[in-house]
């Protein structure tokens, strides 16, 4: 080396905070040409349901970053709590059965919380984790680990939807089903059944009503657990309304349908709230909406309204039932996670859930998300490329097709979601362009007042006017 190579071979001097990112950050769900011909949008600071990048530019965020600043930006009191525990404890672990104040109330308060606002009276016990994705891993092991010690070694596979998204781990990510998240990552893994979503607008067959869409859907299902024999399925897992999929919102009867189904069956339910949970629906859980008695249910993004990674899997009385009394034959049950009922987590959790209660942020969502809704509709339901505006609570799609009739998309190369998308950034509006068909998705923080509302519906349709004119 010469003594004026400079010892890292990318320094240099005086570079802007962009040029540092390109430099060296590897993002997540980022195409990497786009990234390093364009650059990273650096995000600043956030207050309510407002957020400002490193330029001084301020959006609506209506998303709530990904479907979970529940709360919106800037909470003092959740800073407090996080603080207060960081200087107390920092972190220890939950192994060998140590634990800590903050993760002890929160567990307590989540089951409180299931068993009073979503009528989940049989849930017994919380598992912590940092992610959707590793808690639904934790799934995955809990339904193999509770067949195994019941004696059904052979009942492993998982039934999961096409369009679902469980997150992106190789045990969750093959649970998820969209294909791009699979691309060149040889998942799914196998033992991963995939099923149609239940999605009537789109495959609802013409004159089918949605009573017999449903039918076939639970007749599809019972087909497969014929083919494949029940013996050998484990569990079925769901998002009681499927988010990255596309917004899809349950038809009447299905998931009513499908859980007799599955109990007929000896197959586990899996409720994927990780998204609906802590009242994105205009209820606390979508378990409770649906009248949903999952037998595990996987939770994050609003426990903490994203302020701190937490997630986790609660479980069952039917399911610890069987753990339990393995356990003196079997030994240490040995999964975990280092952060696993992290106490700063544990802490942030708690001022979040305080937050939602007492703002009534649940009965807010439910008054506010249909108002959006049918706002939305008024002004762009009757645009020609517009097929379906659908949605529960503060959990909004907007679907675009080439024809209203025949529902075919516009272009599949070039999405006017994607094009949509990028036209209310410039309006100084986040949305989302979804993964599995041309669909925006709202979700914003569940502070959103009837004045946001109109503030976005204001911006978008100058989006979707810019992109698809009349
Ligand atoms: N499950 C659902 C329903 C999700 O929407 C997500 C993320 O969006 C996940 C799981 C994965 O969560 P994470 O990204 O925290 O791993």
């Amino acid at each position: 080396m010469t003594t004026d190579t400079p010892p890292n071979a990318t320094f240099k001097p005086n570079r802007s905070l962009a040029d540092m990112d390109k430099d060296s950050v590897f993002h997540a769900m980022t195409s990497i040409a786009d990234q390093q011909a364009n650059g990273p949008v650096i995000m600043a600071s956030g207050q309510g349901v407002r957020i400002k990048d490193h330029d001084g530019t301020e959006y609506i965020d209506g998303m709530a970053a990904l479907w979970c600043v529940n709360v919106g930006y800037g909470r003092e009191e959740i800073a407090r709590a996080g603080y207060e525990t960081l200087k107390n404890i920092g972190f220890f672990h939950t192994f060998t059965a140590m634990s800590n104040e903050p993760i002890i109330r929160l567990a307590d308060r989540l089951l409180t919380v299931l068993r009073d606002e979503a009528g989940l009276d049989h849930m017994s016990r919380v598992f912590f984790g940092t992610s959707g994705s590793d808690a639904n891993d934790t799934q995955v092991k809990l339904v193999r680990y509770y067949n195994n010690l019941r004696g059904k070694p052979e009942k492993k596979k998982i039934i999961a939807r096409r369009g679902g998204y469980h997150g992106t781990t190789v045990a969750a990510g093959s649970l998820t089903g969209i294909p791009v998240y699979h691309k060149a990552f040889d998942i799914p893994m196998p033992g991963v059944l995939h099923v149609a979503p239940a999605h009537y607008y789109r495959d609802g067959l013409p004159g089918e009503t949605e009573a017999a869409y449903v039918d076939r859907l639970i007749a599809e299902i019972r087909d497969v657990i014929t083919r494949e024999g029940a013996d050998t399925i484990a569990a079925f897992i769901a998002e009681p309304v499927m988010g990255t999929g596309g917004v899809m919102v349950p038809p009447a009867g299905y998931f009513e349908q499908l859980q007799a189904l599955l109990a007929a069956h000896d197959i586990l339910f899996i409720a994927d709230e990780v998204i609906t949970g802590f009242g994105r629906l205009g209820s606390w859980f979508g378990s409770g909406f649906y009248g949903l008695k999952p037998d595990l249910l996987t939770f994050a993004k609003g426990v903490t309204s994203g302020y701190f990674p937490l997630s986790g899997v609660v479980v069952s009385d039917k399911i610890w039932a069987v753990l339990r009394d393995a356990s003196p034959e079997v030994g240490l049950f040995a999964h975990g996670y280092t952060y696993s009922g992290h106490p700063v987590g544990g802490a942030i959790a708690l001022a979040n859930l305080d937050i939602i209660a007492r703002e009534n942020l649940v009965a807010n969502a439910a008054d506010v998300g249909p108002y959006f809704k049918a706002a939305l509709k008024d002004r762009l339901a009757d645009h020609p490329q517009v097929g379906d505006i659908r949605g529960q609570g503060l959990m909004i799609g907007i679907e675009y097709v080439a024809d209203k009739i025949t529902k075919q998309p516009l272009d599949p190369h070039n999405p006017a979601s994607r094009r949509i998308l990028a036209a209310a950034k410039d309006e100084g509006l986040i949305a989302r362009a979804m993964p599995f068909g041309d669909v925006n998705s709202f979700s914003p923080p569940l502070t959103f007042s009837r004045g946001d509302a109109d503030e976005t519906v204001e911006r978008f349709v100058r989006a979707v006017l810019r992109v698809l004119p009349l």
